[in-house]
């Protein structure tokens, strides 16, 4: 506990007064407590308890029962501060952020964590000296308040921005622009943010890191773009298909792999697409465990609208060099930044989740030396040639379920908590009535 007086100090010099400690939850929201910051020490040394309906408690305030949650009472899981991960909040003077990682009261960690299933698999990637390092990619809408609409929202720029549309065009209000320059100062390592295709829709570039790291930031990323749009009474949406006529929100993660001295383990420059073994067991790892991979990559009802021919969100379990129809991209550039861009994901993903599921193909892929199969050339929405991404969360639900050797990396005790949770969702949306129903059938028939 020596390091403990530090860090107060350290935070009261910084004006510092509360300490937000916080930790993702299944859908990766940050669930956490304000801390004055004269009892935040103690937290570091003795956790602070939390009711574990954290990992099972729904947007709508329900609350789901998993092993060990609802049906045993209850019982604490308990976060503790990684200080390492200690920032000021640039725009609420006063608050510095800190992400916790969630224990048993009896010391082990809580394996329904995001956190911790991350954690596993580096350690098991650590096993094999090798440090997976991974690049987020974020897109999402902006929409603006507008009380004539039957949702209340409007896109924001509705009407004004297309593709790579720059400056106030597109973002009328520099919304975009301040949030790039927000998350900068917060030390999310933001590289670059431009407008998407669609009108209120953009997308921000982290710098990649080890996949912990890239984590943390994409985790503090989202939830830093909700606060920021929300200051100005906008609304930020990481839902991944909106909007029946616009495209959908992509999460992409580029992953490279390094040895221990930091080499790259996907360069080979004399194959002649100059991509090593690993590369491409690492490919067909990912390929072959695709379906159970999207249930944490697209784990959202309204994930499955996104996929799509003719879309650049993918529709077929495949690959390509430098082509963006293909579920897994290789991009053109080589040396040590020779990686892959996995395009499944979508923006409602949790950060830890979708991570682990790519980690978790990449190792069986380099364990089972899978090879991928034959690489697409050309147009990649052809039914003929690859199997189809699972078409609803359900399936994909079933597939996690069924493929064991995702499970055990990812841990038994995650994937019943997050079955259970997800399954109560899809029964709670297969009694709702949509508004396409009411269309389809009031009418007509
Ligand atoms: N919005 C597309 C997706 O859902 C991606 C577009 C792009 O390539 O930037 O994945
Ligand atoms: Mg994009
Ligand atoms: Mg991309």
């Amino acid at each position: 506990t020596s390091g403990l007086q530090p860090a107060q100090e350290r935070l009261v010099a910084e004006g510092i007064d509360v300490v937000r400690l916080g930790y993702a939850d299944l859908i990766g929201v940050d669930r956490g407590r304000d801390v004055l910051v004269n009892h935040f020490p103690r937290t570091v040394g003795g956790g602070v308890a939390f009711c574990r309906s954290v990992f099972g408690t729904t947007p709508r305030g329900g609350v789901v029962d998993f092993e060990g949650g609802l049906s045993a009472g209850l019982p604490d899981v308990v976060a503790f501060p990684d200080l390492s991960t200690l920032r000021p909040l640039p725009w609420e003077p006063g608050v510095a952020h800190c992400i916790a990682d969630v224990f048993n009261p009896d010391g082990t960690p809580a394996l329904e964590s995001p956190r911790q299933v991350l954690r596993q698999l580096c350690e098991q990637f650590a096993t094999e000296s090798i440090t997976p390092v991974v690049g987020p990619e974020l897109e999402f809408y902006l929409l603006a308040e507008n009380p004539a609409s039957p949702s209340g929202w409007q896109r924001y720029g509705e009407g004004t921005g297309n593709v790579y549309t720059s400056g106030r065009k597109g973002d009328p209000e520099n919304v975009l622009l301040e949030s790039l320059r927000q998350l900068g100062d917060y030390g999310i390592d933001v590289v670059a943010a431009n407008h998407e295709f669609s009108s209120g829709q953009f997308e921000i570039n982290l710098w990649h890191g080890n996949a912990l790291d890239a984590a943390d930031r994409a985790h503090r990323f989202k939830d830093a773009v909700k606060e920021l749009a929300r200051r100005r009474g906008h609304l930020a949406t990481f839902m991944p298909k909106p909007f029946n006529d616009e495209g959908g929100s992509g999460y992409h993660l580029h992953l490279s792999l390094q040895d221990s001295d930091g080499a790259s383990l996907f360069d080979e420059p004399s194959a002649p697409d100059g991509l090593s073994p690993v590369a491409h067991h690492v490919i067909g790892g990912i390929l072959a465990h695709a379906p159970a991979i999207a249930a944490v990559a697209n784990p959202t009802i309204n994930s499955y609208k996104r996929f799509g021919p003719d879309t650049l969100a993918p529709w077929l379990i495949d690959w390509g060099l430098d082509n963006r129809s293909a579920m897994v991209r290789i991009p053109p550039e080589r040396g040590s930044a020779a990686r892959l861009e996995l395009r499944l994901g979508d923006a409602s993903a949790n950060s830890y989740l979708a991570i682990a599921g790519m980690l978790a193909g990449a190792l069986l892929g380099i364990r089972d030396k899978t090879e991928p199969p034959e690489v697409l050339v050309g147009y990649g929405y052809d039914t003929s040639r690859a199997a189809k991404l699972p078409q609803s969360l359900s399936e994909a639900l079933d597939a996690l379920e069924a493929d064991d050797e995702i499970v055990d990396l990812l841990g038994r005790p995650f994937v019943n908590a997050f079955l259970a949770y997800k399954r109560d969702e899809i029964e709670r949306f297969r009694t709702w009535i949509t508004d396409w129903e009411f269309q389809e059938y009031t009418y007509h028939i």
